[in-house]
């Protein structure tokens, strides 16, 4: 294919920007910002959800602690009443049944008493969790916001160089024709290069060098004729040191 030499090196102006285009990718995808503001926006999730299962568990013991209480209050008026009827002279029998049931009420009270206190242990772990989860959060927060500047800062930069990489590819595209471009697309190799150029000997797209009688041939060959690497059939542009 003839193309003329000012047009070849516009290819391999392509083919520059065209990498850069890759490697601001690259640099946004493998951005240390980026993943830092993922790794701690998904900690703020992690602790939010924990914050949720704590306050839950915490008011659950609340209202165990609640119920415990009320029991508690309730057999003591219970034995409160029994111990009242004991000293208002009733007889025997009956005395010995209150004394009987009283000592069952204490019993149980205690018992309640002992399940109450440790609920309430629980309820301070409880609180305790809920009060580190909540300092770990707002650290966690504080930290996002900062990274997600960070990050916001370097991919602006970023966004701002591809916008501008991309207006100077969209340049060179409108300046060549359909047919060259179509080539240049097609000869685009395996390690993604379209065009390169060749230097003593050796494509620059695929660093391997061409065997000698090749090389020499091509080397002979007018400056405007457009040939494929044939190792690797990327566009060879000669005459560029
Ligand atoms: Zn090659």
């Amino acid at each position: 294919m003839k193309l003329p030499h000012d047009q070849q090196i516009q290819l391999l102006r392509l083919q520059e920007l065209e990498t850069e285009v890759v490697q601001v990718a690259e640099r946004i995808r493998s951005s240390r910002a980026v993943q830092l503001a993922e790794d701690l926006e998904r900690r703020s999730q992690n602790l939010r959800a924990d914050l949720v299962r704590a306050r839950t568990e915490s008011e659950d013991l609340a209202r165990a602690i609640k119920r415990a209480e009320e029991d508690v209050r309730r057999l003591q008026e219970r034995k409160r009443h029994d111990e009242q009827m004991l000293g208002s002279g009733v007889n025997a029998k009956v005395q010995r049944e209150l004394a009987h049931e009283s000592q069952a009420l204490e019993r149980r009270i205690q018992s309640m008493e002992d399940a109450e206190l440790e609920l309430l242990e629980n309820q301070e772990t409880a609180e305790r969790q809920i009060a580190s989860l909540e300092g770990e959060l707002t650290d966690t927060e504080a930290r996002l916001v900062s990274a997600e500047q960070d990050r916001d800062a370097e991919l602006s930069g970023l966004g701002r160089q591809q916008a501008l990489v991309e207006s100077q590819i969209r340049e060179i595209v409108d300046g060549i024709s359909a047919e060259v471009l179509a080539r240049y697309r097609s000869s685009r190799n395996a390690t993604g290069v379209a065009a390169a150029v060749l230097e003593r000997g050796q494509c620059l797209g695929c660093r391997l060098s061409l065997p000698p009688g090749t090389a020499a041939d091509l080397e002979s060959k007018p400056l405007d004729e457009l040939e494929n690497c044939e190792e690797c059939g990327c566009l060879l542009v000669r005459g560029v040191s």
